[in-house]
């Protein structure tokens, strides 16, 4: 099946859950739920807002903001803070852990199972229930550990 077949039938899906959670399905609704499924890169509100105002020039920040806000309470979207910049957007199908770099700001995404194990012996331990994936952890990437590594010695 080719990208855009995929894409569309992951749009229907959100869609489909939007309905089912009683929530009205407007043209921003759909535009942001487009383009989180489109763009492969982390997107803030400021970013989608940017996108959306090429098709959709009336469209305010306050509305992409609440639009994110009504999409992330019937559970189509999500977001993650990636250090200390500002929150990004996932659809709640698609979610993952996050490793930041601190030094060059890379991202990398890694399926939630590696947090398995953790999660499971905090819950043992502490009868506390991890949502790893609502922040990023913070590091050096494979490459920045290297150069601090050589720098030192
Ligand atoms: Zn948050
Ligand atoms: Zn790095
Ligand atoms: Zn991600």
């Amino acid at each position: 099946m080719d990208k855009e077949r995929l894409d569309n039938d992951r749009l229907d899906d959100a869609l489909a859950m939007l309905k089912k959670k009683g929530g009205r399905i407007t043209p921003t609704r759909r535009a942001v739920i487009q383009i989180l499924i489109s763009e492969s890169t982390h997107l803030s509100a400021e970013d989608l807002a940017k996108r959306i105002q090429h098709r959709l020039p009336d469209v305010h920040i306050s509305t992409i903001y609440r639009t994110l806000d009504a999409l992330e309470a019937v559970g189509v979207v999500d977001h993650v803070h990636l250090g200390h910049g500002r929150a990004i957007y996932h659809l709640s199908s698609d979610i993952h852990q996050h490793l930041v770099c601190e030094v060059c700001s890379s991202v990398t995404e890694v399926p939630e199972s590696f947090f398995a194990t953790l999660k499971g012996e905090l819950q043992e331990t502490f009868g506390f229930t991890m949502r790893a994936h609502h922040f990023a952890v913070i590091g050096r990437c494979r490459n920045c550990a290297v150069t601090v590594r050589s720098e030192i010695s």
